[in-house]
């Protein structure tokens, strides 16, 4: 079987298009995003091994296992992350909260940022690269997240301290701005079928889903320095919830910013409080 024989059988199985190409690219060992070499070798032979692995893979993946969690790497803002079952498959929605960060973090001033949750630390991870100034700290109360948080900053060389803690128990602060992707999805959300091969610890929150940003958002004005931020992503219909919440809290210019999908994705104010 050549390249564009095995590439049309993966689809006709049921495989979206940018899938097989990825699954492609990285079995045969090239750089994933090379989409113009497979054209260009349309029709060379695919050798024996490479096609048993996409033999599997290609099951895996028809499973539902995130693509990330088959190839052992994701793209996110800029950097090649390594992933597996143990931390959620970063999504794109989520360099919403990142670009958001940013604008709140002028470039070589050393403020302290901290990443609640960080899981591969995708954010955590961004964040460092985008302001070398800066002092992040990544925390996940998973030991297992941890580890691979921690070996992604070593292999980006990005120097990020990573903590176990549930969310800010060991963390006193103060932090100039506190982000987090926390689980927002509610217990028996019938969209958690689809979502079976990610750790469940990172998804579900609570029969509304807001139990983690409820904690998160009790903690935060005590570890903020005054006019310190507090960044949150959260459901597609959790804004108008996560706001209230935030104002209760006394945060104020509450807002709210939209993902790639139009959607209400991360919520955000900060905190005159001195923490
Ligand atoms: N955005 C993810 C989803 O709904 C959930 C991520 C999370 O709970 N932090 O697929």
């Amino acid at each position: 079987m050549n390249i564009a024989q095995s590439l049309q059988r993966a689809q006709t199985l049921g495989l979206a298009r940018i899938d097989a190409q990825l699954l492609h690219l990285t079995a045969l060992g090239r750089d994933p995003h090379d989409r113009a070499w497979l054209l260009a070798h349309d029709s060379d032979a695919l050798p024996e091994d490479v096609a048993q692995r996409l033999d599997d893979w290609l099951r895996r993946r028809l499973a539902g296992e995130p693509i990330a969690y088959i190839t052992g790497f994701k793209a996110f803002f800029g950097l090649n992350l390594q992933v597996d079952e143990r931390v959620l498959d970063p999504r794109p929605d989520t360099e919403i909260l990142v670009e958001w960060a940013l604008e709140l973090l002028p470039p070589n001033t050393p403020h302290r940022v901290l990443d609640l949750g960080t899981g591969s630390g995708a954010v955590a991870l961004a964040l460092q690269h985008q302001r070398p100034a800066c002092a992040v700290t990544a925390v996940d109360a998973s030991a297992d997240a941890l580890a691979v948080a921690s070996a992604n900053a070593q292999r980006l060389q990005l120097p990020v301290q990573c903590v176990q803690s549930h969310w800010m128990d060991e963390l006193p602060g103060p932090f100039e701005l506190i982000v987090s992707n926390p689980p927002y999805v509610a217990d028996g959300d019938p969209h958690l079928s689809a979502l079976t091969h990610e750790p469940l610890s990172a998804l579900t929150s609570g029969a509304d889903g807001l139990d983690d940003i409820r904690l998160i958002i009790a903690q935060a004005p005590s570890r903020l320095c005054h006019g310190g931020w507090l960044l949150l992503e959260h459901g597609w219909d959790q804004a108008p919830a996560v706001q209230a919440l935030l104002r209760e809290a006394g945060f104020v210019q509450v807002q709210s910013r939209r993902d790639l999908g139009g959607i209400e994705r991360c919520t955000g104010g900060f905190s005159e409080s001195e923490g």
